[in-house]
């Protein structure tokens, strides 16, 4: 997937150690980390299939940003699990198998000035590496102030609920605003609806000074940054990570 001109990573096999469901139609998986295998939270990986049983003409790697942060003992990827053949070959894979590892790639990381605060806008499966900053954040006690909003269906929907929901309780400079598009009356107490300008004044009465990042899908990417160009909201202060395949 690497383009020219970018600095080649060392390449490792790795085993499969776990997969779980996280949400619907949502798989989370974890890999070993590689000895001396060091990354930035935020940056992703490309995982190659090794001898898969079924390929088709998208063939046998994905990019997948590391959902687990680096201080966290595995490597953890999350995904959703459309019919394709990479992802019913993953699926499936057998605990201990190995795969191949070309990582960490991208510069989707926190900025370092710590008075000037961060804005996560995101929604379904864009979660992965906003889960690894905030958790690294977290642990690492950084004074930013950090808030997250995050769009999905319904808390069924919603990869890493209760993990956000933690951090949010451990860390003080961590505001998690999770907003849910289509909730059962009584099924949720928090905001609802699309994430719109009003909703983010609510939460961030200064719009000007935060740094934003918006993650996910093009189309989601999209969608994010035009609720911030309405909000006025400076270009200069806006990253993103696309995530191409969707
Ligand atoms: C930096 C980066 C980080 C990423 N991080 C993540 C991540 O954390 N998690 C994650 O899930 N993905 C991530 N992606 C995207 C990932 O690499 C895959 O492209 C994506 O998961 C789709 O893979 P696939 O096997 O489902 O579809 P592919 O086989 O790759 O599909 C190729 C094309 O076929 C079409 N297509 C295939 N199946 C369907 C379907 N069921 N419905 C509609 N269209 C379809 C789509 O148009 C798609 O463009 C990331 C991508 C990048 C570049």
């Amino acid at each position: 997937m690497r383009s020219l001109g970018v600095k080649i990573m060392p390449i490792y096999t790795i085993k499969l150690l776990k997969k779980e469901d996280i949400a619907e139609g949502t798989m989370a998986f974890h890999f070993e980390k590689p000895e001396g295998f060091a990354f930035k939270a935020g940056q992703f990986a490309d995982y190659t299939l090794l001898n898969p049983s079924q390929t088709d003409e998208e063939g046998n790697v994905r990019g997948f940003s590391l959902a687990s942060a680096p201080f966290e003992n595995d490597l953890m990827s999350a995904t959703r699990m459309r019919d394709t053949a990479f992802k019913r070959v993953l699926k499936d894979l057998p605990i201990g198998t190995e795969i191949k590892l070309d990582a960490p790639y991208g510069s989707f990381t926190l900025h370092k000035t710590e008075t000037t605060p961060a804005v996560f806008l995101t929604g379904g499966i864009g979660i992965t590496p906003v889960r690894s900053i905030i958790a690294q954040a977290t642990k690492d006690k950084l004074p930013h102030k950090i808030t997250l909003f995050y769009s999905n269906k319904t808390p069924k929907d919603t990869a890493f609920l209760n993990d956000l929901e933690t951090f949010a309780k451990e860390n003080p400079n961590f505001t998690f605003v999770p907003v849910m598009t289509r909730t059962i009356l009584n099924e949720w107490n928090g905001e609802t609806g699309h994430i719109t300008s009003d909703i983010l004044k609510k939460y961030v009465p200064d719009l000007i000074s935060p740094i934003y990042y918006l993650s996910g899908p093009a189309s989601m990417v999209a969608t994010m940054r035009q609720i911030l160009t309405e909000a006025q909201v400076n270009e200069d202060n806006i990253r993103t990570e696309e995530f191409s395949g969707y």
